[in-house]
């Protein structure tokens, strides 16, 4: 993972328990997303964010997100859209790996699963909650998920939730929190759909981009020759 000189998890401004979890988890230093995103996240500042899975945008977003919780209520203070039940799955359980020494609660909600369980957790309180558009807009609808204290929103894979058509769903979720909150967009690509998102939802973003990871290192030379089975020795 290329990673950028100067600038370590310590610089950052995340407390001792968050450094002990993810030096547990083998990160060393932040990767170039983390090192230019997280102080923006700290500041409450709007954030585009073109990075593509595999440069570690989901640190990026979530390492703020937990340092800046209110532990002494549990109403959703954050909330991060994903366009698949997959990645609700994966963000949650890197939120959970990342609060490991920290009280704080995830819930994960997406279509298929029961909602009964779902809405157990959402009674008895969550500070985080990740989800799908569609099941979230179900909750918010239903009155299970109440958006008044979100303080910040995280659009993950923007432009995944766009092709999956859910850019409707999204606006309407975004108009159900408050106007102040901070709204942060990963996405790999911005198509125009997403700029005109950003455009209307947004308060002067801070932009950030970074270069997709490099697969091979410089100097391997990838060559490949056909063959019939019988010729391969
Ligand atoms: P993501 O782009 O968020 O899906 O992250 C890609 C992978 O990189 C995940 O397996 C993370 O656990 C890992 N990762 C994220 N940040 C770091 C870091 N600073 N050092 C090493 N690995 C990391």
């Amino acid at each position: 993972m290329t990673m950028t000189d100067s600038i370590r998890f310590e610089d950052l401004g995340l407390t001792e328990p968050t450094l002990k979890a993810i030096g547990e988890l083998g990160y060393e230093e932040p990767t170039p997303i983390q090192a230019r995103t997280i102080n923006y996240m700290f500041e409450g500042a709007d954030v585009i964010a073109q990075a593509q899975t595999g440069t570690g945008k989901t640190a990026a977003f979530a390492l703020p997100i937990i340092e800046k919780l209110d532990r002494t209520t549990r109403t959703p203070q954050a909330l991060v859209l994903t366009p698949t039940r997959e990645l609700a799955m994966q963000v949650a359980e890197a939120f959970h790996s990342y609060g490991k020494y920290q009280r704080i609660s995830i819930l994960p909600v997406y279509g298929g699963q029961p909602i009964e369980r779902q809405l157990r957790v959402l009674d008895r309180g969550v500070q985080i909650v990740v989800g799908t558009p569609g099941r979230l807009l179900d909750h918010i609808r239903r009155g299970t998920l109440k958006l008044d204290a979100v303080r910040t929103v995280v659009l993950d894979e923007a432009d995944e939730m766009l092709d999956m058509g859910f850019i409707e769903d999204i606006e309407a979720i975004l108009q159900e929190t408050p106007p102040e909150r901070q709204t942060a967009l990963f996405s790999a690509t911005m198509p125009d759909p997403i700029a005109k998102l950003a455009k209307r939802y947004m308060r002067d973003p801070q932009r950030i981009t970074v270069q997709a990871e490099q697969m091979t290192v410089p100097q391997t030379r990838q060559v490949y020759y056909e063959f019939g089975g019988r010729d391969r020795l």
